[in-house]
């Protein structure tokens, strides 16, 4: 890139109907000589009200269409390698919406309740976007920021960062916010919420911020819970305890968990944004867990560890959703929920394999294969997890320590850093102790899902004593060269083993000795593998 991005000092007003005007001060510095334009992105509602070099405060030349996000800005003249360039912008605008804008986000199956919830949800703000609210220049380059805030002091406001003073007249609190890393990911939440702290010996404070007048109202239309801020709030501090155990330990000193008035979550340094959804608790099948410890594990990846381009995408996405997935698994002590959840993404990427571009190819690679971007990074990015995590795990003793120290390597060798997906494969052939070139060429560079079928069959040994098992795995579906590590779960009248077994090629044969009469076999009874299994006679 010809510009690096230097650091940002934001200065936003929020008045009391939710008004917003910002003066940012934007350093870049020039990485190639004769820099005189520089393109910025500002959220399109968003109108430059003055733009200044600093020191002297020449003007500078804007271009911008109506509503347009992308800016040319001109310096007066232009920037050699290595030079300094600061923007000094004052701009204003419609970012914060109204709840009234709710009835675009209710699910269409709500028909009949929208006209009726919609006024109730009045009460209710959200950032409309929390990318380009400040003039960008692309993305992938992290920065430090200083904030500061001028908000009504009834209204709560929660941000990233450090919060170093906070002082209040006239009604109007101003609080000032530095960031403790160098970061892209730059964003707020303002409303009327409800403060819930959360005091847990195991984790750094947690601030829950929840619109329990909105909560009240719509409770007398849909079914609630009674506290939602304490479920959410046991997710958010049990989620930040677990991974701090499984990843390591977090990067910041205080989080906050907001309320907003969208069907998704979004992660920030420090912060999460949880959709109002959740707060209401009637999500099934562990879905609430997944979606709340999904935007924590952010705090490790994706925010902790950032992925360096777009093709490492799946460093945050996959790696949040399999941190989701494992939480669920962990608080609620079910592994058939984890591993329903688990088969049913797979019948899904399955099903859209000859329409999916590989994991490692990225967004740029899914627009062309036409969509399935998300079903590849979030559901394919946590199969690749949930595949090393088996590969990685103590048969006898299922004992995780290996996947774990695997896990603890990469966050501490990258922690604060870009990682790419190659970055990741050098940690994991580490604790594998074998080049891993096949598997991420098989699972992250391929799209292909293998089919196995089953066979075995046993007889008693020679002495009398044991038995012997033959077992056959026929591969289809992928090229002649995949292969995998697939456990397999014998049964005996009294207990069980779990052995491993090589399966590469059209057709893969074993022979086993077993000390007792195996009565059952079961290939894949973990989700071990990404595959299809069948079973057939030996013969
Ligand atoms: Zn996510």
């Amino acid at each position: 890139m010809a510009i690096a991005v230097a650091g940002y000092d934001i200065d936003a007003t929020i008045d009391h109907n939710y008004k917003f005007s910002a003066g940012t001060i934007m350093r870049v510095v020039a990485r190639r000589d004769g820099q005189q334009w520089i393109p910025l992105l500002l959220y399109g509602e968003l109108h430059v009200d003055s733009a200044f070099t600093g020191g002297a405060g020449e003007p500078l030349t804007i271009y911008r269409r109506d509503h347009h996000e992308v800016m040319w800005v001109r310096f007066p003249k232009p920037l050699m390698r290595g030079d300094t360039g600061t923007i000094r912008l004052a701009y204003h605008g419609d970012l914060i919406g109204f709840g009234s804008a709710m009835d675009r986000f209710l699910p269409p199956w709500w028909d009949q309740r929208r006209r009726e919830l919609t006024p109730m949800m009045d009460s209710w703000t959200f950032i409309k976007e929390t990318e380009t609210w400040y003039p960008r220049y692309g993305f992938f380059q992290s920065f430090p920021v200083s904030l500061t805030f001028h908000t009504p002091a009834d209204l709560k406001l929660a941000t990233i960062g450090r919060l170093v003073s906070a002082d209040t007249a006239d009604q109007v609190m101003t609080t000032h916010w530095v960031s403790e890393l160098p970061t892209d990911q730059v964003s707020f939440n303002i409303g009327k919420f409800e403060e819930f702290a959360i005091r847990d010996p195991r984790i750094p404070p947690v601030i829950v911020h929840i619109n329990t007048e909105a909560h009240r109202t719509i409770a007398q239309l849909l079914p609630h819970l009674s506290r939602p801020e304490e479920q959410v709030g046991a997710d958010v501090a049990n989620s930040l305890a677990f991974f701090t155990k499984v990843f390591g330990p977090p990067l910041f000193h205080q989080y906050y968990a907001t309320e907003i008035p969208y069907f998704h979550g979004q992660a920030f340094p420090g912060m999460i944004h949880l959709s109002w959804w959740t707060f209401m608790g009637l999500g099934r099948e562990g879905a609430e867990e997944i979606f709340r410890a999904h935007e924590m594990a952010h705090q490790w990846w994706g925010i902790g560890v950032e992925p360096a381009s777009y093709r490492d995408a799946w460093l945050s996405e996959g790696f949040a959703e399999f941190g989701g997935l494992w939480y669920m698994q962990m608080i609620r002590h079910d592994n058939d929920r984890y591993l329903k959840r688990l088969k049913q993404s797979r019948e899904e990427i399955r099903r859209q394999r000859d329409k999916a571009a590989p994991i490692g190819l990225g967004w740029r690679a899914a627009e062309s294969w036409k969509g399935n971007y998300a079903l590849t990074t979030y559901q394919k990015g946590a199969w690749v997890l949930q595949m090393l995590r088996n590969m990685l795990l103590d048969t006898r003793t299922m004992g995780e320590e290996r996947f774990e120290a695997m896990m603890h390597d990469f966050y501490a060798t990258y922690r604060g850093k870009r990682a790419t997906t190659l970055d990741f494969q050098r940690v994991v052939e580490r604790h594998v102790g074998q080049p891993m070139d096949w598997f991420f060429n098989e699972w992250v560079y391929s799209t292909d899902v293998p089919t196995y079928t089953f066979a075995w069959k046993a007889n008693q040994d020679s002495t009398g004593h044991g038995y012997i098992a033959h077992v056959r795995v026929r591969q289809t579906d992928v090229p002649s060269k995949f292969g995998m590590y697939v456990p397999l779960l014998i049964t005996f009248d009294q207990g069980e083993a779990l052995i491993r077994m090589l399966v590469i090629g059209p057709s893969s044969e074993a022979v086993v000795h077993l000390p007792a009469e195996p009565k059952k076999m079961e290939l894949n009874p973990l989700e071990s593998v990404l595959a299809e299994v069948k079973t057939e006679g030996w013969d």
